[in-house]
């Protein structure tokens, strides 16, 4: 939990309730606890249909995780509340060991105010670890859909499981990607950025998605702390990702676009004044934390939000999550620039984070997500970690002194599989890791088995994947070898039943990262 100043309550009296009953009133105004009295103060009604959002769960650890719920009755309201009256509502939640409700081991309520757009983000602990856990909430006379959520394993774990997906445009197709992925109901889901998207939906332009009408509302770039909500609650109409989220638990970080396109640190890449950007971050860092499961860690602070962060699946493995936006130097002036020694796209705080983490970690396996790709492809890819070399050097130094380093990207629309060198430019350098990238769950619509950048990446020895379909990875861990299936789908522009099917697996052997398909 974050120890921070907390906004000053309405009276000295509420002040000494709440510092009584050892709640700070920053926890409650933040939708992740209640007052005891609150269930006991005279209820205000709660609209039809307010979970209309569905649920999710998030950041798990060994005793339990967040829950989270948004309050929209109806979520494409204009002004981005979701049809919900400016008051506060308790919600309160219930989790349990069966699916039934019979055994219910924690409740709790939270507080979903206006505003945090009717936001909650309970945090459940206390719980048993490496187990399945379902919940529910209750607001009023309205009950949500029921979640399945997992904490993470202690000690020497037999085996993990998690998917990775990232880039999911909703007006570039439907979801079934998300179909799968929910049948399959992995341990985690590592979700690698891309959530939502800011350009303008407009009929004929970039609306591809057939059957579908949006408002002229959407039709423009998103800019304020209402287009962001609404955005997402768009986004999150689509069933298929609501299956997803309340079918495991999600870890998140993000890409540019949960911003805008191609922003880095204070810099807007469409000439936005370095006066406005942190606006603009600091709506759009608010909006994303309100609707995503994520623990009161990454709450924003203004144009600031603490996204890296790391979470430890017993022994068996260390998930790393990075921000490659918040810290990253500017796209590079000239060549000088991007070689530069300095350069990063973590900036030196992160950097020696991760890297102590991975000298420290007691995992077998290493895993590093992130927001886009850290193999060698193209020198003009400054968008990529192609960008930054001097930062991929000391990453790569790093990982030669880590246990089975896999990272995990997403961001190019593309399914990649490729080996971690040494040194790329010596195609005969040692193999110190792997990379996954999964490709978009929708961006760039129906897709095809290859197309003309195939060549830029299959040109290098160490990719040995390639495929230009919609879809997502799954993969299994054990104490002896990582196993990773990219799953592809053949459409997504016409509806969202597309049948799923793994169109590549590989074996990655503990001790000796590399990818033997099979
Ligand atoms: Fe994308
Ligand atoms: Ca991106």
């Amino acid at each position: 939990m974050v120890d921070r100043p907390s906004p000053e309550p309405a009276g000295l009296g509420r002040r000494s309730f709440l510092q009584l009953s050892g709640l700070s009133a920053a926890t409650v105004a933040l939708g992740v606890t209640a007052p005891a009295s609150a269930d006991a103060t005279p209820r205000r009604p709660v609209p039809s249909g307010a979970f209309a959002l569905g649920v999710a769960s998030g950041d798990p650890v060994a005793d339990g995780f967040v829950l989270w719920t948004k309050l929209a009755p109806e979520p494409l309201a204009l002004d981005g509340h979701g049809g919900m009256p400016p008051y506060d509502v308790p919600v309160r939640y219930e989790v349990a060991e069966d699916e039934r409700f019979r055994k219910v081991v924690r409740t709790g309520t939270a507080i979903a105010s206006p505003e945090l757009g009717h936001a909650v983000h309970p945090q459940v602990r206390g719980l048993r670890p490496g187990r399945e856990y379902f919940y529910r909430f209750r607001a009023g006379q309205e009950i949500s859909p029921v979640g399945r959520s997992k904490t993470l394993p202690t000690g020497p774990a037999a085996s993990f499981s998690f998917a990775t997906a990232s880039c999911q445009a909703w007006y570039h197709g439907y979801f079934p990607a998300y179909q799968d992925l929910a049948r399959r109901a992995p341990d985690a889901v590592v979700f690698l950025g891309d959530y939502i998207y800011e350009y303008g939906i407009l009929a004929g332009g970039n609306l591809w998605k057939q059957g579908v009408t949006v408002g002229p509302e959407h039709g423009v770039e998103i800019e304020t702390l209402e287009q962001y909500r609404l955005r997402y609650a768009l986004f999150k109409t689509d069933p298929d990702l609501q299956a997803a989220h309340a079918a495991a638990p999600w870890l998140h970080t993000w890409d540019d676009h949960e911003v805008q396109n191609n922003y880095s640190a204070n810099t807007s890449y469409y000439g936005i004044t370095p006066e406005m950007f942190p606006y603009r971050r600091a709506v759009a860092y608010r909006a994303f934390y309100e609707n995503l499961p994520l623990s009161l860690n990454s709450l924003p602070h203004g144009p600031d939000s603490q996204v890296y962060r790391r979470f430890d699946v017993g022994r068996l493995a260390r998930l790393n999550l990075l921000d490659t936006r918040q810290f990253r130097d500017p796209v590079p002036v000239d060549e000088a620039d991007r070689l530069s020694e300095t350069r990063t796209i973590m900036g030196p705080a992160q950097e020696k984070w991760l890297y102590d983490g991975l000298k420290r970690s007691p995992a077998t396996w290493n895993l590093v997500a992130n927001g886009v790709v850290v193999t060698a492809v193209t020198d003009d890819r400054v968008e990529q970690w192609d960008g930054y070399p001097a930062n991929r050097r000391r990453l790569i130094s790093a990982f030669e002194k880590t246990s089975n380093p896999v990272v995990l990207t997403g961001d190019i629309h593309r399914a990649v599989a490729s080996e971690l060198k040494a040194d790329f430019a010596d195609p005969s350098s040692r193999t110190v890791g792997v990379e996954l990238v999964c490709s978009s769950i929708a961006s760039d619509g129906d897709g095809a088995e290859t197309d003309n950048y195939a060549k830029d990446w299959l040109q290098h020895p160490y990719v040995k994947f390639y495929n230009a379909r919609r879809g997502y990875v799954h993969a299994t861990l054990t104490p002896t070898e990582l196993t990773s299936e990219f799953v592809a789908v053949p459409y997504v522009e016409a509806d969202a039943n597309a049948a799923a099917r793994t169109v590549a697996r590989f074996r990655t052997p503990a001790g000796s990262p590399r990818l033997e398909a099979l």
